[in-house]
């Protein structure tokens, strides 16, 4: 689940934000003014940062600037001036995104969204970690057996979760139906190489956008299946 920090000081907005965020599934924290948001955007691990522009304490122009010196998650900034929207894209402090005040809860959920799978796109091809699998809109949480599509939980059964996760973790490389129902079911399992196709079309079904083109799991004819990186 992805975390998000809030740094806002209106606290109506903050909680609104919240919540629209914690329906979509994210993990919200909140604080309401810029000294302590500073020190926990610094000293915790937050997936996006939704910052507020004008706020007491440290405002949120410094926070921009010290957060970009130590990390590159995605930060959104927002402000109830259009002004002063321009004036910290003209200043180039390196935020993501902004949104002037006020704006639909449901375009912030989408925002969030789109940087957020972005940024998952971005690191999943340098990390190395051996409880997660990341390759661009996949996240596969090996440890939790949890599978997130853009930032979406999607549900797989056992043997489904397996062999996604097996030929995610062997991009590029092609394996015969053979070779995959030897990984992932065991010799006493009842089922043939038939069991490996109907798999990979439920797995399809869940992680492609179009079933007809997938983007990740390719068919190669005539031998078998290899996940694209
Ligand atoms: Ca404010």
């Amino acid at each position: 689940m992805s975390k998000i920090l809030i740094i806002e000081d209106e606290t109506a907005i903050a909680d609104l934000e919240r919540d629209y965020l914690e329906i979509n599934d994210y993990e919200v924290f909140i604080e309401n003014d810029g000294t302590k948001g500073l020190e926990a955007a610094l000293g915790d691990d937050y997936d996006l940062i939704i910052l507020d522009l004008m706020l007491p304490g440290v405002d949120g122009y410094e926070i921009c600037k010290r957060i970009r010196e130590e990390k590159n998650i995605p930060i959104l900034m927002v402000s109830a001036k259009k002004d002063d929207i321009d004036k910290v894209r003209g200043l180039g402090l390196g935020a993501d995104d902004y949104m002037t005040k006020p704006f639909s809860p449901s375009e912030l959920v989408a925002r969030v969204k789109a940087h957020l799978s972005r940024y998952e796109r971005l690191i999943g091809s340098n990390q190395k970690s051996n409880d997660l699998v990341e390759i661009r809109g996949i996240r596969i949480d090996k440890t939790a057996r949890r599978v997130y599509i853009d930032g979406e939980e999607k549900t797989f059964t056992t043997k489904e979760f397996d062999l996604l996760t097996f030929l995610a973790e062997n991009p590029n490389h092609v394996f015969t139906k053979e070779e995959l129902f030897r990984e992932i079911w065991d010799m006493d399992s009842i089922g043939d190489i038939a069991t490996v196709t109907v798999h990979i079309k439920k797995i399809r079904e869940k992680i492609e956008f179009d079933t007809a083109k997938p983007q990740y799991i390719e068919t190669i004819w005539g031998v078998g299946y290899r996940f694209k990186v």
